[in-house]
């Protein structure tokens, strides 16, 4: 628990594992999803509110005709440099997590869930919240979905999630979890279960 959030869920899972997905099912029983990664969008949308302080410090090249952020520039900078990503993190995280202690405030569902890609990865996101709840499949499947929707390559796929916490890491880190190995089908008793018990925890 915290002194400055109310009772609140972090959700989190590897690329592909169902974050989204689950996301959807715990909306629709009434809970309210704060999603980072479309905060984190939004801010670096035209107009967004993070641009000026992005074109301040990389140049108004990492700008587009529209203004939002030249995602494949900045890509490629942060790849071949490691301190770009520090500031461009800097820049972002306090803005994310400021917008998203507002969407908080201004939640009417019935607990707030934040989304969070990188739960485990950061210890601020872990230390707000309440409860920590992550997706889980086996790397197969993972390896499968993103490949499918995203239409990458495997060895891509498997970069991106050598970017991220182990299977192991998020899975000793989480208070709850829930299983998306199987079909969809599978899910709802699993939320039905979590969020009885999220509504007994916060009342
Ligand atoms: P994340 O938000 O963790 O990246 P998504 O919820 O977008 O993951 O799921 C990744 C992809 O796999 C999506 O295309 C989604 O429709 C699909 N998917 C998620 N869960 C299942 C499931 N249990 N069975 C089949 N497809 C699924």
């Amino acid at each position: 628990m915290n002194s400055t959030l109310p009772f609140s869920i972090g959700l989190t899972g590897g690329i592909g594992s169902g974050k989204s997905t689950v996301a959807d099912l715990f909306a629709a029983r009434g809970a309210s999803i704060v999603d980072t990664d479309q905060i984190a969008h939004s801010l670096t949308a035209p107009g967004g509110a993070a641009m000026p302080a992005i074109v301040a410090e990389f140049g108004a090249e990492f700008a587009d005709a529209n203004g939002a952020l030249d995602r494949a520039r900045m890509r490629a900078l942060v790849f071949a440099d490691p301190g770009a990503k520090i500031r461009l993190e800097a820049i972002l995280h306090p803005r994310i997590r400021d917008t998203a202690l507002a969407a908080a405030e201004a939640a009417t569902g019935s607990y707030v869930m934040f989304a969070v890609p990188l739960l485990v990865e950061s210890g601020s996101w872990r230390a707000r919240v309440t409860r920590v709840l992550a997706v889980d499949c086996p790397e197969e499947v993972q390896i499968a979905r993103v490949m499918a929707r995203n239409n990458l390559p495997e060895t891509q796929v498997r970069a991106i999630m050598a970017t991220q916490a182990s299977r192991q890491q998020r899975l000793a880190a989480a208070d709850d979890i829930i299983e998306n190995g199987g079909g969809i089908e599978a899910l709802e008793p699993q939320i039905a279960r979590l969020h009885d018990l999220y509504l007994q925890m916060r009342s």
